[in-house]
């Protein structure tokens, strides 16, 4: 076993990342006296030098993902925009039609804001994932009705890494005037998303998965006639009124540093996980009885999910304390309620409660997966040995 004393490795890049030293440092000029604080709204001359800086931001996230600066509005993280975006598209559209669908796999920002909407009247259908975690296009198409007005369906699943192919759904929701929400937050600044190309109407998104500050996201709302939003908040008249409040500008200025930033590592990173990835793998993956969570193809690198037969989850996180890793009850684990996303994998309770989940970023050294291989190998030996039936032949 590791020696408990050492610092844990960090391997829970998919809850959050370090702010990049560089982002840090961009933030830094835009709070104190001496810096550039004035409110954005203001119009004398330190106003308008921080509507600059918002600016800046806006044009270097929309570098990042291809499209123009107005159509991004600036929120409080994904959480806000997925509910900006699907409430007040959903909420805009009502007389469109009042059928949606998205997936029980889509991260709980999402699946609670669509219940929500369940109790306004509307009629949402939850496609079940295959095995692997995809949605299956044909089935996709069956669900699709004449009053079908909204779709959701996530691009990296924060619990397994599974890629949707976000392009041939789109191709279907525009074939039919339908609206498409993707929530990005794991995959913007990691994969490549080009939205003019790709037929996305909303995309949500967070400072905190991409090297840059918590608490600023932003949402993404093509220029199209068919697609705008009803505003959750009522205020200034920031964000085209329809995010209204005084602009947090060094949030903003962190956002568009660290989009910047994604944009010119994007390839070497995503190379980088890749390494990491395999080289993980390689030494947990002939553990006996371990399995891979997710697809093995549609898969995000930074983001590794395994289940193992025969283990106790508990006991597992308490042997693993030497890493910070996500677990079988991933977001929630505080209140201990299984994951739905594993169960839709028709897992049974044992083997979401065995699920770990692996995530790792920039930061991440092979010394520290070379840790992670040694501490988990040992801990499943360990309970292994423990474990009552063994106990019982002893
Ligand atoms: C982290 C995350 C969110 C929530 O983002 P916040 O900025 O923390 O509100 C939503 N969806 C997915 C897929 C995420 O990974």
């Amino acid at each position: 076993m590791l020696n408990k004393n050492v610092a844990p490795v960090y391997l829970d890049y998919a809850a959050t990342t370090p702010v990049d030293p560089q982002v840090a440092e961009a933030m830094s000029g835009y709070l104190t006296v001496g810096g550039i604080f004035a409110n954005p709204s203001s119009i004398h001359a330190a106003g308008r030098r921080s509507a600059a800086a918002v600016e800046t931001a806006r044009e270097q996230l929309a570098g990042l993902l291809n499209v123009s600066p107005h159509e991004l509005i600036w929120t409080s993280g994904a959480t806000e925009s997925v509910n900006l975006g699907i409430l007040g598209a959903a909420r805009y559209r009502s007389d469109r039609g009042k059928h949606l669908i998205t997936m029980p796999t889509e991260h709980k920002a999402v699946t609670d804001t669509f219940q929500a909407l369940e109790r306004e009247g509307f009629d949402v259908t939850y496609l079940m994932p295959d095995r692997n975690g995809l949605l299956a296009l044909d089935e996709f198409e069956a669900a699709i009705r004449h009053d079908t007005q909204l779709v959701s369906v996530m691009h990296v699943n924060n619990e397994t890494g599974v890629i949707q192919d976000i392009r041939r759904i789109g191709e279907r929701c525009r074939e039919r005037d339908i609206l498409l929400h993707v929530d990005a937050a794991q995959s913007v600044g990691k994969l490549p998303t080009d939205l003019s190309v790709l037929p996305v109407d909303l995309l949500s998104l967070t400072a905190h998965k991409l090297y840059g500050p918590k608490g600023i996201g932003a949402l993404y709302m093509a220029d199209r006639p068919a697609c705008h939003v009803l505003p959750l908040f009522h205020g200034g008249g920031q964000e085209r009124r329809l995010r209204p409040g005084t602009l947090a500008v060094h949030q903003i200025v962190g956002l568009g540093a660290a989009a910047a930033l994604a944009k010119s590592r994007q390839v070497e990173d995503l190379m980088h996980l890749q390494g990491l990835e395999a080289r993980l793998w390689s030494g947990i993956g002939n553990i006996p009885g371990i399995l891979r969570n997710g697809s093995e193809t549609e898969s995000f690198p930074g983001i590794l999910s395994v289940s193992i037969e025969g283990i106790e989850g508990e006991s597992l996180m308490l042997a693993l304390e030497p890493l910070c890793v996500g677990s079988g009850s991933a977001c929630n684990s505080r209140n201990r309620e299984s994951s739905a996303v594993l169960r839709a994998l028709g897992h049974d309770d044992a083997l979401v409660q065995s699920a770990i989940r692996f995530s790792f970023g920039r930061g991440t050294t092979n010394d520290e997966i070379d840790l992670a291989i040694g501490c988990y190998a040992d801990a499943i030996k360990h309970l292994r040995a423990i474990s009552p039936q063994h106990a019982r032949t002893a």
